[in-house]
């Protein structure tokens, strides 16, 4: 599963290529305006560097986390919109892609049509559940419904296979749940409960209003029950967050045949013969025991609540795309009872983030057209170059890996895969259908689409081309499998390269960032897949075992942390991230010294900052954001990262450049003593 730099959005720049060399010209990069002064560095180096910036930025009722990258985000929604507004006003050609955009961005915007047309767009899949009776009706059933992209009980999905990762295969997945996440399930603190009773609040309201309860003429509340009770044995047979992290455990490749024998009544021989995988001989059940509950769900459970639950799932699938009552239900748990976020996105932007979802590569390269010079890539490559030097200079100079295991590093390190930008080739949408009968009808046409173009892929080689994340998403990834790093246009601008600033700031930034990426091939997760992508120990026994010690420092020491009273972090959830921003600030900082060494860097004093200084302050800046301690839970419940807050106070005690260029001493609670701190990369 590829891994991001941040949950929604991050910090890299643009870089143009003509890049000028130092001068009086230039600016430190780094705001007073958005620092604190009044705070101690060497105490709370987050208000201190971010403090300004908070206060500027109080939370809007709309957001339940707004940081520097939700900013960025924001701008970006306005250029999309834009565009998307622009096709709009044009004649296009019927059936052409900006048609597409165009019909479905006017749909999305229509509330009297939405309105009129209330929950009628789902009454067809309603009514089809409502008749089933026999198992094998519920088993054809299932099929529709995850051939149209809603998928109750299990995920259908693609990935590499991890024994020989040139090629894709299925992948079973486990899923099945409206909360997502197990413990919202089975936890019993006073805060789960409330939010369990407002999710069941949130069912009953939507099978009346859609009129399912009374198509099977049963009470709401009684379909809620059970629906819940179906839901809660599939948490309880879901692997945990952490678990999940660990790629052994969820690579179970098998033959069909096997996988049929152990589940007699889900039929899988006709399920992949039907969704579109005739030939399919065997493929990875990610999670086993998860799809052994699902087979005993399916021989014991009453039609009539396997009937519920379908019709839940597509109600609560098409929620957010029918009339406001619906929206706002959907909203009411996963906006505000989730999150504490107190009104809406406003139309326009939740309908600008659906057509991304939708015909996103068409939307993209329109967005790097208008907005992505090519300039750009150019010297964003020149950067990531000096971050795969730094970072070989690194495993060189290390002092606890044997000389064998740093060579595989280093070989690994430079087959790194790097894509900036947008994709060379780009999605083909000629046959997908956008009409005006509905916005919700236009929803399921796309799911079908995207189911077919993914199944399309099993059994043939990975295409190390194509791009998992759209041009104008603003963060970036790190694919263990195809060992690629990637950093789409959105990114790459400011306010986090500021082409005018000095380049110490910029390591911090977006330096950091790549060095982020890279780390993540060297993470507790990516360093045990080998340099084509292969789950492959090329481990030393003795390094695998100082790598694991080492990394244990970070998670236990991030397992102490308080992130609201009573709740703390969890360092083994969040290990691989905090080994990435560990790893990235090594490296960068490296790559900033050998930049410095070159004389690309002004090694004097700027606003009355050193370039260690300036470094530090632009990374913590990235991270400036305001939380609700709603979402700063369930984060930390969901979140491989950690809080923001904890990415700047809790990684950098652990750098020690950090403590020398703010003089944090023993007694400052910004200290760690060298025996303390994690080292790794
Ligand atoms: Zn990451």
């Amino acid at each position: 599963m590829k891994k991001c730099v941040i949950l929604a959005g991050c910090a890299l720049a643009l870089f143009t290529a003509s890049k000028p060399a130092p001068s009086t010209e230039q600016t430190s990069g780094i705001d007073r305006a958005n620092m604190d002064m009044t705070a101690n560095p060497a105490n709370d180096f987050y208000r201190y560097a971010c403090g300004g910036w908070m206060q500027k930025h109080p939370l809007t009722a709309e957001y339940a986390r707004y940081g520097s990258f939700d900013q960025l985000n924001e701008e970006n929604q306005t250029k999309l919109k834009n565009l998307i507004t622009g096709v709009s006003k044009q004649q296009n050609a019927p059936g052409s892609i900006p048609d597409k955009i165009a019909t479905l961005y006017q749909l999305g915007m229509d509330s009297v049509k939405l309105q009129q047309q209330g929950g009628a767009p789902i009454k067809p899949l309603l009514t089809a559940i409502a008749k089933l009776s026999t198992r094998k009706e519920l088993q054809k059933e299932l099929i529709t419904l995850h051939k149209n992209g809603i998928f109750p009980f299990f995920d259908l999905t693609t990935e590499a296979d991890y024994t020989n990762s040139k090629m894709t295969i299925a992948w079973l997945y486990q899923g099945g749940t409206g909360m997502g996440e197990r413990s919202y399930y089975l936890d019993n603190d006073e805060r789960t409960k409330e939010i369990r009773a407002k999710y069941q609040e949130m069912m009953t309201k939507l099978f009346n209003l859609s009129g399912y309860a009374k198509l099977v003429k049963m009470p709401a509340s009684k379909l809620t029950a059970e629906v819940m009770g179906l839901e809660t044995e599939l948490a309880k047979a879901s692997f945990d967050r952490v678990t999940l992290r660990d790629p052994h455990k969820n690579f179970n490749k098998m033959d069909l045949s096997k996988l049929v024998a152990i589940t007699p009544d889900v039929d899988f021989a006709t399920y992949f013969k039907s969704v579109g995988l005739p030939d399919l001989k065997s493929l990875n059940v990610a999670q086993p025991q998860f799809i052994k509950e699902v087979q005993n769900i399916f021989k014991t459970t009453k039609p009539e609540i396997v009937k519920a639950y379908f019709a839940w799932y597509v109600i609560n699938t098409a929620a957010p795309y029918l009339s406001s009552d619906f929206v706002t239900a959907n909203f009411a748990f996963y906006g505000k009872a989730m999150s504490g976020r107190e009104v809406m996105r406003p139309r326009w932007k939740r309908v600008v983030t659906t057509i991304n979802g939708t015909l996103g590569e068409a939307v993209g390269q329109m967005y790097v057209e208008k907005y992505f010079p090519p300039a750009a890539k150019k010297r964003m490559l020149e950067l990531v170059h000096n971050l795969q030097d730094a970072f070989a200079q690194r495993i060189q100079a290390s002092e606890w890996m044997a000389q064998e295991t740093k060579n595989t590093a280093i070989s690994k390190l430079k087959a790194i895969h790097i894509k900036i930008g947008y994709p060379d080739k780009w999605r083909d949408y000629s046959k997908l259908q956008i009409a005006s009968d509905s916005y919700f009808a236009n929803i399921l046409r796309s799911n079908q689409f995207d189911v077919a173009y993914m199944l399309n892929k099993v059994d043939k080689p990975t295409d190390v081309n194509e791009w998992l994340m759209t041009p104008q998403t603003v963060n970036a990834y790190y694919q263990p499998t195809t060992n690629e790093i990637c950093f789409p246009a959105a990114i790459l601008q400011p306010p986090f390269f500021n082409q005018q600033a000095d380049d110490a700031a910029n390591y911090g930034a977006i330096g950091v960032v790549i060095g982020h990426e890279m780390t993540h091939g060297f993470d507790d997760e990516g360093r045990q897949y080998d340099l084509t992508g292969n789950l492959k120990d090329w481990w030393q026994p003795e390094d695998s075992k100082k790598f694991d010690e080492r990394a244990k420092v970070l998670s236990d020491y991030f397992s102490n942390i308080e992130v609201v009273p009573g709740t703390k972090a969890n360092g083994q959830l969040t290990l691989g991230e905090n080994l990435a921003d560990n790893g990235g600030l090594h490296i960068s900082y490296i790559a900033m010294q050998n930049a410095m060494k070159k004389g690309d860097i002004n090694s004097d004093k700027m606003d009355n900052f050193t370039p260690a200084q300036r470094f530090f302050i632009a990374y913590a800046t990235v991270w400036a954001s305001n939380i609700r301690d709603q979402e700063k839970v369930r984060l930390t419940k969901t979140d491989p990262h950690s809080l923001a807050q904890w990415r700047v106070n809790g990684t950098l005690p652990h750098i020690d450049m950090f403590l020398d260029a703010f003089n944090v001493k023993d007694g400052d609670k910004m200290y760690l003593p060298k025996e303390k701190q994690a080292l790794i990369w």
